[in-house]
């Protein structure tokens, strides 16, 4: 069977739209074609030179990195750094380069939030900075003949989900005025007569990535032939969706404990912290990456400890003793994110061969 390579994209963006991705980030096919044949497929935390090669000699011509190689527009590829030095190489050799980024650090289910938070047994709660404009409403107007078959394609569609519940909707029935012009053919009524028809508003609230989707089953399941609708941005926020997250360690323990039971489940060769708050820890924060600006809303969210990478001196002041703040390093709590994609994917393609680079790309040294 022939796999291309949109076969792949379009399995990765069902599971972390690109939608989520971050404003500064830059995910997404980047090198390529989406119609290029999947010979094999290497996956990586960052997309070094040394990596490129091994995509060559394992055959590979998808490369999926989590770290976009590109970040702001490029004016020149002259090979002067390593990054233009592997696109160059990658249309030479015909090896497309996707990007899954921030877009997988947002998500609740199958993301890398998900994946620690399972390594550290920790129950999660809710996203620890939600995302903002992600929830958007739907209002139309139905014959009440038709209101169960538009209600449920929305549904079907993924319309009506707050947090655990489905199916949400409200409906009221009134009554709807219309009169057609002579070149219409209206579903009810008579051409250029005024008409009053018996319908069912329906309001759902559906995520902003499913508004192409909601519409199309709408206009897909509603008789009109001028589908009366109405779509509005909302201020709710999704609390699985967004930066980082809250939850709660198994057991109670004290901070050293906590260091020792971090470092070992993990694996982390340095951890840097801020000084002992001389309280338990229960309460848990965490963003994978850089994640300094999380410090703020873990403080006022009254977490016992605030886990991240790429914090800076004056970072670890903001603590005050209020809780602990903790840097566990940024390749060492993303490197699950090879493995994530690799156990994903493989259910779906099992004909293609997925490798995990075997680089170690970490550019930070630990001089013990
Ligand atoms: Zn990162």
């Amino acid at each position: 069977m022939e796999i291309i390579v949109k076969d792949i994209t379009a399995k990765l963006e069902n599971l972390a739209p690109i939608e989520y991705a971050e404003s500064y980030d830059n995910v997404g096919l980047i090198v390529g074609s989406l119609h290029q044949k999947v010979k094999n497929i290497l996956i990586t935390l960052d997309l070094t030179e040394d990596v490129f090669y091994e995509s060559i000699n394992k055959k590979c011509n998808l490369i999926i990195s989590f770290h976009p190689i590109i970040f702001q527009s490029i004016k020149k590829i002259t090979g002067k750094t390593f990054s233009e030095r592997v696109i160059i190489s990658a249309l030479k050799h015909n090896v497309s380069i996707y990007i899954i980024h921030t877009n997988l650090d947002f998500i609740w289910d199958g993301g890398t939030s998900s994946v620690i938070s399972k390594l550290l047994r920790i129950k999660r709660e809710r996203v620890l900075i939600p995302k903002k404009g992600t929830i958007k409403k739907m209002i139309t107007y139905v014959p009440i003949s038709y209101a169960d078959k538009v209600r449920n394609s929305l549904f079907d569609a993924g319309a009506g989900n707050i947090s655990n519940y489905s199916h949400c909707s409200y409906n009221v029935d009134g009554f709807g005025s219309f009169m057609g012009n002579k070149g219409t053919k209206p579903f009810c009524g008579k051409k250029e007569v005024f008409h009053m028809e018996k319908e069912t508003c329906i309001s759902v609230l559906f995520p902003y990535d499913k508004l192409n989707i909601i519409k199309k089953a709408l206009f897909e399941n509603h008789p009109y032939e001028e589908v009366a609708y109405e779509i509005f941005n909302i201020e709710n926020i999704n609390p699985h969706l967004g930066i980082g997250f809250i939850g709660y360690i198994e057991e109670e323990m004290n901070e050293y404990d906590f260091l020792v039971f971090l470092k070992r489940k993990m694996n982390f060769p340095c951890i840097r912290y801020s000084p002992f708050t001389e309280k338990k820890i229960k309460k848990v924060a965490m963003i994978t990456g850089s994640g300094r600006l999380g410090i703020e809303a873990a403080i006022r969210e009254k977490v016992d400890v605030f886990i991240s990478s790429d914090l800076k001196y004056h970072d670890f002041f903001k603590s005050e003793k209020k809780i602990l703040i903790v840097d566990v390093g940024h390749y060492e709590c993303e490197k699950y994110s090879k493995n994530l994609l690799k156990s994903f994917l493989e259910k779906d393609f099992p004909f293609i061969y997925i490798y995990e680079s075997e680089i170690y790309t970490n550019p930070v040294k630990y001089f013990y």
